[in-house]
């Protein structure tokens, strides 16, 4: 893992402030990194992948969302598919997809609606058999990575169900339509997506079946959950690299920064909330190795404390920094407007406090 960390690094050099300010990633990078496996790390080696615990997976994630955001959120869209795959598909299904979500195809994965937000329920978009084909229509919004993608992953409803479906970015009746000017993540390549008529072989429905649409929505969002959790870990390694850096080497008033007890109660601020995010994402990559029963409420507590600590570190961050950091592409001011919408995707704030108060509620005496 550590040369992965490295190669990784490598790659990203100092290049991720001037992907936030023009919007893109370097597609020939995002090839690279998908040929090589770097984007689905926890696809096992049979398919391509490097197998990684999530635990491993978590760490490399971090590493990742502590470089450049955009990319973390790339690689994000990756996993989930590539989970989604893996848990929903056939065999058969799994041996055609994942080689290509490990041999550079890139992927997103398309849940949210114009009028389904938080309430996917409200989902409309259709998948429906005619003959030996399904028929996709639909409107699918803010659909991270779908700027980039060859495998767009929807879910729709089908039959008495829903249905997720691997359609190609560019089959007849599908238009991505690129969002230009995200809060976060900027180079992330969020589109909408709409799907008009959209025919493909039966065998593009992962599974072949109709599955309760909760079934299949708390599958998919978990690897997403996780994965946004570890990158928030990461986002506050480099918040707590910057502040303590800075910090420590600019005087104001004939002292370091760090010298001021304000100040340094901002550093030790920023270091509780990196140290309890890694601690609860570490908790919940345990939970999923040991293939725990409470792996989807750890996985929710993950995301719902590293989002809210990497939210407000990122703004202790920009505060230690000040004007030194209140610039578009710093690190800091990356890292705040990234984390902020981390407390909105994949479950935001209020839906993980209801997940986390239900369970509190249904617990044993
Ligand atoms: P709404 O559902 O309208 O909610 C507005 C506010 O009300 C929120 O604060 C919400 O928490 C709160 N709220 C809503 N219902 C309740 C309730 N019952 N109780 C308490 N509070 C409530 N979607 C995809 O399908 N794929 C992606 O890859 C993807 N990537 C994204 C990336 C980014 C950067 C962003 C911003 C969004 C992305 N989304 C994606 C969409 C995302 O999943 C939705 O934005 C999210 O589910 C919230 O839906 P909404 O924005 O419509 O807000």
């Amino acid at each position: 893992l550590a040369g992965a960390l490295t190669a990784v690094t490598l790659r990203v050099g100092d290049l991720a402030g001037e992907w936030d300010r023009t919007g893109l990633l370097p597609l020939d990078l995002l090839h690279e990194l998908g040929a090589e496996g770097r984007l689905c790390a926890e696809v096992p080696e049979e398919y391509g992948g490097w197998g990684l615990s999530s635990m491993h997976n978590g760490t490399y994630t971090a590493h990742v969302g502590g470089l450049c955001g955009s990319l973390r959120s790339v690689m994000t869209s990756q996993g989930m598919a590539a989970w989604t795959v893996r848990r929903l598909g056939t065999a058969e299904q799994s041996a055609g997809y994942l080689p290509r979500l490990t041999g550079g195809e890139l992927a997103a994965v398309g849940f949210s609606e114009p009028g389904a937000g938080s309430d996917l329920a409200a989902m409309t978009t259709t998948v429906r058999r005619d003959g030996d084909s399904i028929v996709v229509d639909g409107h699918k919004k803010w659909v991270t990575a779908a700027h980039y993608a060859d495998l767009l992953v929807i879910v729709g409803r089908y039959e008495d169900g829903a249905a997720a479906v691997v359609v190609p970015a560019d089959a007849p009746g599908v238009r991505v339509e690129r969002i230009t000017d995200p809060l976060g993540c900027r180079a992330a390549g969020h589109a909408d997506v709409r799907l008009d008529g959209v025919r493909l072989p039966a065998d593009s429905v992962l599974g072949g079946y109709a599955l309760p649409l909760s079934l299949l929505v708390t599958t998919a969002l978990a690897y997403g959950r996780i994965s946004v959790a570890w990158g928030c870990v990461g986002i506050l390694r480099a918040c707590l690299a910057a502040a303590t850096a800075h910090a420590a080497g600019r005087e104001q008033f004939g002292e370091p920064l760090a010298g001021h007890q304000l100040v340094a109660g901002h550093l030790a601020d920023i270091f509780t909330a990196e140290q309890v995010a890694s601690r609860v994402c570490e908790h919940a990559s345990r939970r999923w190795d040991e293939g725990a029963p409470d792996q989807v409420v750890a996985t929710v507590l993950a995301k719902h404390v590293s989002a809210t600590q990497a939210a407000r570190g990122a703004a202790t961050a920009v505060q230690v920094l000040a004007s030194a950091g209140a610039r578009d592409g710093h690190p800091v001011a990356r890292a705040y407007r990234d984390a902020k919408l981390m407390e909105i995707i994949e479950g935001s704030n209020e839906l993980c406090r209801l997940m986390l108060a239900q369970h509190a509620l249904s617990r044993p005496e």
